[in-house]
């Protein structure tokens, strides 16, 4: 089913969820698609536990606390979120309305399109292994959703950093076994928990190794081939692979939308932050032009410019009279959740 609204932001990220606000100050709805299973985008993914010091009016802010803030003001306009998706067509109808349609095979149709895509779209860097895809979801993993999910199985885990380490630490409670894959012998996490990590006697280290290759019957692995560096492979009998190499971004999926660019910002116009194609406009990390800050102050006073160009665009012939939000005021429930957070 085809999801109708008046604008479509690419990207949940501080600034797409700030967008969110500021279109519905105009009175345009808005749906959200991110490559994330949650909204925050670098915030989210990146740093969650970190201070953030310059967000006016607030001295310091976690950005986790921050995230769930723009959600909260975000929410009176009721906002449609996508996530787990990644963009992959963009179509341009007769009457200037967009379809869009995700990898997921989800279609949102939307009067303008305001790309808030960062760096790009988040997901797992992959290890290079023939067929992997095939394996994923059923016996190769990138994060751990549920822990009891592994029960009994005989894990490997690939990785050296706190993820790879926790992880071990964890599943150990609850697996067959739980094997760690590192191409180095020092491991880049904290070292109290690397030290119960070398102690436990549930835990296996492969270092220095790295993964060869996949065995199985998709979508069942029997073992994975490791390669020492330096020399020398082994096989590893294992259910299950989880793969924690931390994520990657890039901006591929927009490609061959007639947006310009260097492929990794998209020229727009400083007033209106519309790109080269009308009625797509993109802001926060990916908009570029002379004098651009990658900022999150920067990305939310775009939001309001964009938002101001786009409603031309939605409302054809409609007059936008500038207003402050003092005099628009919002709907109900934003008092209710800014109550809510303090
Ligand atoms: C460690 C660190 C500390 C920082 N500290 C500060 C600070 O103190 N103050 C400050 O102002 N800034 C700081 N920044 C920068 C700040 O995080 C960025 O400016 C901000 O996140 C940009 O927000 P955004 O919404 O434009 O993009 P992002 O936060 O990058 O979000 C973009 C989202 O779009 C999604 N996406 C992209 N393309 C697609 C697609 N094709 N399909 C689906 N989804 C897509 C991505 O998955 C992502 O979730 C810091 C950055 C880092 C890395």
């Amino acid at each position: 089913m085809t999801l109708e609204t008046d604008i479509c932001i690419v990207g949940a990220g501080p600034v797409g969820l700030f967008a969110v606000f500021a279109c519905g100050q105009l009175g345009m709805r808005c749906a959200l698609v991110d490559a994330l299973e949650e909204p925050g985008g670098q915030l989210t993914a990146l740093y969650p536990e970190k201070p953030i010091y310059d967000i006016p009016s607030r001295p310091v802010v976690r950005a986790d606390a921050l995230v769930d803030d723009l959600m909260a003001q975000a929410a009176p306009y009721e906002p449609r979120f996508l996530f787990k998706e990644t963009t992959e067509a963009l179509v341009e109808h007769a009457d200037g309305s967009f379809l869009l349609t995700t990898a997921g095979g989800r279609e949102v149709r939307a009067r303008a399109l305001l790309l808030a895509a960062g760096a790009g779209a988040f997901g797992p860097n992959r290890p290079p292994l023939a067929d992997i895809e095939a394996y994923e979801g059923h016996s190769v993993f990138y994060h751990v959703a549920r822990r009891e999910r592994f029960r009994d199985a005989r894990i490997a885990i690939a990785g050296g950093g706190d993820s790879a380490v926790d992880w071990a630490l964890s599943l150990a409670e609850v697996a067959a076994s739980v094997t760690v894959v590192h191409r180095r012998e020092r491991f880049r996490a904290a070292p109290d928990a690397v030290v119960r990590m070398r102690a436990d006697p549930r835990i296996s280290l492969r270092t220095p190794y790295q993964l060869a290759g996949l065995e199985g019957v998709p979508p069942k692995l029997q073992a994975l081939q490791l390669s020492r560096i330096g020399g020398g492979t082994e096989r590893l009998e294992a259910d299950v692979l989880i793969a924690l190499f931390g994520l990657a971004s890039n901006l591929r999926p927009l490609a061959g939308w007639g947006l310009g660019g260097n492929g990794k910002t998209i020229p727009v116009d400083p007033i209106t932050c519309e790109t080269a194609r009308s009625g797509v406009f993109a802001i926060g990390d990916v908009a570029a032009y002379p004098g651009k800050q990658k900022l999150i102050l920067t990305g939310f006073a775009e939001a309001s410019l964009a938002a101001h160009a786009a409603h031309a665009r939605v409302f054809p012939g409609k007059p936008l009279h500038f207003e402050h939000s003092t005099t628009r005021g919002v709907p109900r429930q934003a008092a209710e959740a800014a109550m809510l957070t303090g």
